[in-house]
């Protein structure tokens, strides 16, 4: 049964709208029912943007920012974008190489949208951030999925890149570090992918690195491009300042890759949303330049944070989760669940159900695993208080509690 009303395009085909800003809009639409809601579905910041970045976002509107900018970014953010490129990753992008839209988001939809023909195929592992195989559907593509599984730390490996790549394939996407594990490749990993690409030069990389800045306990994060610098020329780099910077609603994204892409995307830009709002452009170039201390502050928040909610979520039975080293989630299993009975009769059968229970019984919203491409898990983010991580993990050890076992 198609979930599209009768007016869609075919090309919408069973594409599903984000299961992240559904199990988001089904917390707040609770929340305003007058339910206590513990969210731990939340895939940004839970601060404001810092306080200089709003200033040169005020400063920039008070200046006369309110038109409309070249359709591929100002040249000022994408001049900070190519310094930043240089200084935290040692890349040397032209500014004719960089484009930036509403958000990571849109670059990737547009990348995907400028490149692929009916049946190219993409290849996305899982567990993916929801959106990738959607937006690869809508703009007719394939997504060819390959499980990445926990005992590999849920990352692509070598022989199984090998096994997916076929004639028709137009892109890899590597998610690093990883929405929803949370895994971060080491450049060994990455090296080792880099020597199936080189055999393989019809397959451009689309390398998602939009949760650079958020590695924990030692780990690094590797940029693509610096273990595999061959691969420039079929890389199209995409980060954005929603999660380094906290500014997911002022909507800043940005690309570097080869000119040619770059100036698809750039057409459909201008085709589209002409460009990204001026103001939050010129807030982002401010963000790029100005002190870092903001973020390195974040990452230690969320470190601490990312201790807790491991150490409290380890110590409820039927639940299991690794120490992710990198983004802000926790990727858990819930096998351990599976088969108890809950309190109203129902048993429970997959992580869809594990979630529902939680939410039902303790007021807790936590994504399931299957949205991500992986079951039976929930994806858990900890950019939420330690107060909250404490409450949320009391109400699922309670709720826990009252299932009865197989
Ligand atoms: N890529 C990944 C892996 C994400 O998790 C997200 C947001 O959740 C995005 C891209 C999009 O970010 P934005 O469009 O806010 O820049």
């Amino acid at each position: 049964m198609s979930r599209q009303p009768d007016i869609a395009a075919t090309r919408l085909g069973a594409a599903k709208p984000s299961a992240s800003m559904a199990a988001k809009a089904r917390a707040d639409a609770m929340r305003a029912a007058g339910r206590h809601i513990i969210d731990f579905t939340i895939g940004e910041p839970d601060f404001p943007t810092p306080a200089h970045i709003v200033e040169a976002g005020a400063n920039a509107l008070k200046h006369g920012h309110t038109r409309y900018t070249a359709s591929a970014g100002t040249v000022e953010l994408r001049a900070a974008i190519a310094r930043k490129l240089k200084r935290d990753n040692q890349l040397h992008y032209k500014t004719n190489e960089i484009v930036v839209g509403c958000g990571a988001k849109q670059v990737i939809f547009n990348a995907f949208m400028a490149t692929l023909n009916q049946g190219d195929e993409v290849i996305v592992p899982a567990p993916y951030w929801v959106s990738y195989p959607e937006m690869v559907l809508i703009n007719g593509g394939t997504p060819r999925i390959v499980n990445c599984d926990a005992r590999d730390g849920f990352k692509l490996r070598a022989a199984a890149l090998e096994h997916a790549i076929t004639p028709r394939t137009k892109w890899l996407v590597l998610n690093s570090p990883n929405n929803p594990t949370g895994a971060v490749y080491s450049a060994t990993e990455l090296r080792a992918l880099g020597d199936v690409l080189d055999r393989h030069p019809h397959v451009h990389i689309m390398a998602d690195e939009i949760y650079e800045h958020f590695v924990y306990g030692g780990a690094k994060h590797v940029c693509l491009l610096n273990a595999n610098p061959a691969l420039r020329s079929r890389t199209l780099l995409v980060n954005g300042l929603s999660k380094s910077h906290a500014m997911t609603g002022w909507r800043i994204g940005y690309g570097a890759g080869p000119a040619g892409l770059v100036q698809a995307i750039v057409l459909l830009i201008t085709q589209s949303t002409t460009c990204a709002g001026a103001a939050a452009q010129a807030a982002a170039a401010a963000a790029l330049d100005g002190p870092t201390q903001s973020v390195t502050d974040a990452a230690r928040m969320f470190e601490s944070r990312r201790n807790r909610l491991i150490e409290r979520l380890s110590g409820i039975e039927g639940v299991h989760c690794e120490t992710p080293d990198g983004a802000f989630y926790v990727f858990a299993s819930v096998a351990g669940l599976l088969g108890r009975q809950a309190p109203t009769g129902k048993w429970l059968q997959s992580d869809t159900e594990v979630a529902e229970y939680l939410c039902e019984e303790g007021g807790v919203v936590a994504i399931d695993g299957t949205s991500y491409g992986l079951s039976p898990f929930l994806r858990f983010s900890f950019a939420t208080s330690m107060s909250e991580i404490d409450r949320g993990c009391d109400a699922i050890e309670a709720a826990v509690s009252r299932l009865k076992p197989r």
